[in-house]
């Protein structure tokens, strides 16, 4: 209800309009009843019954307003439900972007995306349609009661008793904290499927790249199989007391006979055959209502675990935001002792790290995968916090600058950068909205995207991701080059990719680099040797630690894990040169 606002009062109100909806609907069979009153009285002489052909119309009349009183329920109850939705979606969207970058790594996109639309969209389910019902089926019993005493309460009581077995079995065996915890397990399951499923569809380059399909296949088919087993064993588990329910509530007939033939055994009046008559026909709504009420149930437990879901987004806490609003004095960055390690790792990620880089050093980050050396520049960027030590831009601790302003001082250049389905201009307009299509054009330019453009018919209007319309991972990356130059910020952290198919590419990329990194201070990831000769230290990252730092030259001559990196590096570049036969 918070997240309705104003529209709460449109979901009280389908709930009002619910139960007068049940209560009309009552009151065509009370007309039932007195047709066959009437028959009864006038029997055999039926053409002296007058008031049949007014009570089938007084019958239709309601039947008919409480499905006006149902509708007018559902339009108020849809105007709250989409309002909730949406509401709940902007919330965790707006928490989202405060939460540390890294959350939307380790938690998984698509587990993400699930909570977001679908676990939101089961508050809309509810709302809308199990909310209004629910109230139908807390109103129709209550009405039903009265009804059953009024008429014959020997017959009405007994009606009752399978009625109240059915219930008892429901909140027991159908309900049960066992149940919200089996389907919660269910959930679950049904998440990581869904995030298996992603993680598979997006992985199929690389899979088809290396021809691992049965290998990348395994953990979608392992979350398949786990979805599988929940699926059953749920079924399973609700089978008999599915049984014995049903049983129980569509036993009320049996029921109803048995007492007949009881109470009539000193004969039978005109006024019990009526009451039996009506007992008979009302009992299926006593029926179905049982029904609506086991499914309400159900539909509770799935929107409460829903629920759970998306609190679990909003209640992870955002990086905090300072209050003091320090500004760096200029681009110099000082590590003080800063170890970081994520949630649930053994070892620290960062373990203790120092560095002093002044405004306008080039600085390459080297060393084994694993090393430590993304994390590093995470922090730098507050993609996370450290857990000790300090991080500080221009003598002001990162956590101390407002992150807008951080954002304004920091460029990061992903290795895997991501263009959003927008058309080229746009893409790179994100590096700064307010910048004119001519800056953008000259941002393009300098990072060497002219050929990219070229290639479209629609030049820098083309719409990256519709139509079939890709980019290669080096085009791509050059293009962020290009967000980055539109954003100009004095700090630049560059992931250098891995990999380029083509070494066109690769050169282009690596003069992009060159003139960006140009009157800045710049952090680059260095996975290829021969782009960081010319750097004015190298910092050797092993297990978190730096292990060695210094120019190349000096790292060379002291022969330790540099060195040996440098020779395996030339022995891999000579090995390639007489593979390709120059
Ligand atoms: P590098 O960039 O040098 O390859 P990383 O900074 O990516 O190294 O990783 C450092 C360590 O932290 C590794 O042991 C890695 O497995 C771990 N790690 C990286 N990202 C995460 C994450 N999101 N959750 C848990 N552990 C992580």
């Amino acid at each position: 209800m918070h997240y309705a606002g104003g529209h709460k009062y449109y979901s009280y109100a389908s709930a009002v309009l619910a139960v007068i909806s049940a209560w009309i609907a009552l009151i065509p069979f009370y007309d039932v009843w007195r047709i066959i009153k009437e028959i009864l009285r006038v029997r055999p002489d039926f053409s002296k019954a007058e008031n049949i052909s007014r009570y089938g119309w007084e019958a239709v009349g309601f039947a008919l307003l409480g499905m006006v009183f149902y509708i007018a329920a559902l339009m108020c109850s849809h105007k709250a439900a989409f309002r909730v939705q949406a509401n709940m979606r902007v919330s965790m969207m707006k928490h989202i972007m405060k939460l540390p970058l890294g959350y939307v790594e380790a938690e998984g996109t698509g587990k993400i995306r699930k909570i977001v639309m679908d676990s939101s969209a089961s508050t809309e389910t509810y709302l809308a349609h199990n909310f209004p019902d629910k109230a139908v089926s807390m109103a129709t019993p209550v009405g039903l009661l009265v009804m059953m005493f009024i008429f014959d309460w020997r017959l009405g009581l007994i009606s009752l008793i399978p009625a109240f077995i059915a219930f008892v079995l429901m909140g027991t065996l159908m309900m049960g904290p066992k149940m919200a915890e089996d389907m919660k397990q269910y959930q679950n399951a049904l998440e990581k499927m869904s995030s298996e499923a992603v993680e598979y569809v997006r992985g199929i380059p690389v899979v088809k790249t290396f021809g691992q399909t049965i290998f990348s296949f395994k953990r979608f088919k392992l979350a398949i199989d786990e979805y599988e087993k929940w699926t059953l064993g749920y079924t399973k588990n609700m089978m008999l007391p599915m049984i014995c329910f049903t049983t129980a509530a569509n036993g009320i007939f049996a029921a109803l006979i048995i007492a007949a033939f009881k109470l009539t055994s000193h004969g039978v009046t005109d006024e019990f055959v009526l009451n039996l008559f009506f007992y008979v026909i009302i009992t299926s709504i006593l029926t179905v209502t049982l029904m609506k009420i086991a499914y309400a149930g159900e539909s509770q437990m799935l929107v409460d675990d829903a629920v759970n879901r998306m609190y679990s987004i909003l209640e992870t806490e955002p990086l905090a935001e300072t209050k003091s609003g320090e500004t760096p004095k200029d681009s110099s960055i000082q590590l003080d002792n800063a170890v970081f390690a994520y949630d649930n790792a053994e070892s620290n990620a960062v373990d203790g790290i120092t560095m002093n880089i002044k405004a306008g050093e080039h600085i390459a980050v080297v060393g084994p995968s694993g090393g430590g050396k993304t994390t590093l520049c995470s922090l730098i960027a507050r993609f996370w916090d450290v857990k000790s030590g300090s991080i500080k831009i221009g003598g002001a601790d990162v956590r101390n600058i407002p992150s807008e302003e951080l954002m304004k001082y920091v460029s990061y250049v992903f290795q895997d950068s991501k263009l959003l389905k927008m058309s080229i201009l746009d893409n790179v307009r994100m590096g700064r909205p307010d910048a004119t299509d001519e800056e953008v054009m000259q941002a393009l330019r300098d990072a060497q995207c002219m050929d990219i453009i070229e290639k479209f018919p629609e030049g820098v209007d083309t719409m990256i991701g519709s139509k079939g319309i890709y980019v290669s991972g080096g085009e791509c990356q050059r293009l962020s080059i290009a967000r980055a130059f539109l954003k100009n910020a004095p700090v630049l952290i560059l992931d250098e990719a891995t990999a380029f198919a083509d070494p066109d590419n690769e050169r282009s990329v690596q003069q992009a680099f060159e003139r960006l990194s140009k009157d800045k201070t710049v952090i680059m990831i260095a996975h290829r040797l021969s782009t960081v000769t010319n750097a004015d230290r190298i910092y050797v990252l092993s297990e978190g630690r730096i292990a060695e730092s210094g120019k190349h030259e000096e790292l060379i001559e002291q022969g330790g894990i540099y060195s040996r990196m440098w020779d395996e590096y030339n022995r891999s570049v000579s090995w390639q040169v007489r593979k390709a036969g120059v």
